[in-house]
């Protein structure tokens, strides 16, 4: 009776913050939605460890550290003069320096970059590495904008942001729309402000200057060692399924090229116009070709390879049945309804490559039907991951081999894996690793905050 007496104050404890939070920030519906998903799962900690919330912990990590908003001017092609708004939300410092990346794209808003960098303290935290979470980006659409106007751009956002930044403050890396190439930009304009070469204050740098091998692959990587480890826990395996994987950025293009490696049959992926289905299997180099090397859209694949079929809609990608469904493009790509039509189809796993991609009503009717659900802030944290082993090599001042770094992150997706369900079974949810991978990253970050005081 005593425990249930516990849990129904954490719950009325949670509601209360829930309720706080929402008036704090009207509006901010992305935001609020990471933090539904968030606080909810974590009212059987809070019930067995009521010293969180007599330290104030959910209240403080709600509220981020610091917003920085500004202006960001520059001139395009044709000699007028451009305004974009950047952002940088550092949210929790309590295990390591902000870290997370920049995105570029015009849905940037204040609540997106809040909603991705509270879920990256989570990820963060459960990637075992000492980096705290935070997250910028600009409403800038880098969509048909030429190289020097992305230089210019780049500068300018790095004018204001330099001196927010460091290699012991706030590392950035990139996001949706932030590549090598934005990040050389930056880190260029970076070194010129501050009159030296700090290599670790940008992550997902070029080889030639600092940046770390299977950087570029360990989003799409990680995720598929992820979605593996719980497969093979579930006797199934990616050799022999079915897979559809959303988008055509970077992390789609490495979830593909693993998956395949490991035996799968990845029929469809996507951009923002349309998706691409191939019966026999999508043809990986086609897609590097088109989105790597070139700036051309995902319907030219057909070009190439006429019997595949185009679909002018993305969301219609999940009407196609798969084993496996992995969703590389953006938050809420997957609504109650498509979780629905991939039920009926079917689908025996889903694992997240980007973030939110699943909305709260998707991940509970996958969790309500036993479909193995593998979160994005356990999944996709492969990235930040090397990113953190990226910071590692630069302050060491040296550089480590690909099958070196492959084999860390290999190591580090096994461990997020086996924590997040230890802690599923820890508070009563035995294989949910929605919860465990909360509850997991929640404590290591609220134990600090404990031991570094009330700040
Ligand atoms: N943007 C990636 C993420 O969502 C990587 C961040 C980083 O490497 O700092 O985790």
């Amino acid at each position: 009776t005593t425990l249930r007496s516990d849990e129904q104050a954490a719950n009325q404890y949670v509601k209360n913050v829930y309720h706080a939070t929402e008036k704090r920030n009207p509006h901010e519906t992305e935001f609020l939605q990471a933090v539904k998903e968030i606080v909810d799962s974590l009212v059987p900690v809070l019930a067995h460890q009521p010293q969180y919330m007599e330290s104030g912990i959910l209240e403080r990590l709600l509220e981020p550290e610091k917003v920085i908003s500004f202006r960001i001017p520059w001139v395009d092609d044709q000699g007028k003069v451009q305004v974009n708004r950047g952002y940088r939300v550092q949210f929790n410092s309590a295990l390591g320096p902000y870290k997370g990346g920049l995105r570029f794209h015009p849905s940037v808003n204040a609540s997106i970059v809040k909603f991705l960098g509270f879920e990256q303290i989570f990820k963060n935290s459960l990637t075992g590495q000492p980096i705290g979470g935070g997250k910028g980006g600009s409403d800038f659409d880098p969509k048909a904008k030429s190289d020097m106007e992305i230089m210019r751009f780049c500068q300018s956002f790095m004018t204001e942001l330099y001196q927010h930044i460091g290699p012991d403050t706030d590392v950035p890396a990139g996001d949706v729309g932030v590549s090598a190439r934005e990040i050389g930009y930056m880190f260029g304009q970076y070194k010129k402000l501050r009159g030296a070469f700090e290599a670790g204050v940008l992550t997902g740098k070029g080889l030639e200057y600092g940046g770390s091998l299977a950087r570029k692959e360990a989003t799409g990587y990680g995720l598929v060692y992820f979605v593996q480890e719980m497969l093979k826990d579930n006797a199934l395996d990616f050799n022999g399924s079915t897979v559809v994987v959303s988008g055509s950025g970077n992390v789609s293009i490495y979830t593909m090229d693993k998956a395949m490696e490991f035996g799968a049959r990845v029929v469809a992926c996507s951009d923002s116009d349309g998706c691409i289905y191939d019966e026999n299997g999508i043809d990986l180099d086609t897609v590097k070709e088109l989105k790597e090397t070139g700036n051309e859209r995902i319907s030219a694949y057909l070009d190439k390879h006429p019997n595949a079929q185009y679909l002018e809609d993305c969301s219609q990608i999940w009407s196609i049945p798969c084993d496996i469904a992995l969703p590389c493009a953006t938050q809420n790509e997957i609504d109650e309804e498509t979780a629905k039509t991939l039920l009926a189809n079917g689908v025996k796993a889903v694992g997240e490559g980007a973030n939110m991609p699943s909305t709260n009503e998707a991940i509970n009717a996958f969790l309500d039907n036993d479909i193995l659900f593998a979160p994005g802030k356990a999944a996709n944290a492969g990235g930040v991951a090397v990113s953190a082993l990226e910071m590692a090599q630069n302050s060491g001042k040296l550089m480590w081999s690909f099958e070196k770094v492959d084999a860390r992150l290999q190591d580090i997706m096994k461990t997020i894996y086996q924590n997040s369900m230890q802690a599923s079974s820890d508070y009563g949810t035995p294989g949910n690793l929605v919860a465990g991978a909360n509850i997991a990253g929640f404590m290591k970050v609220a134990d600090a905050m404990m031991a570094q005081g009330v700040i």
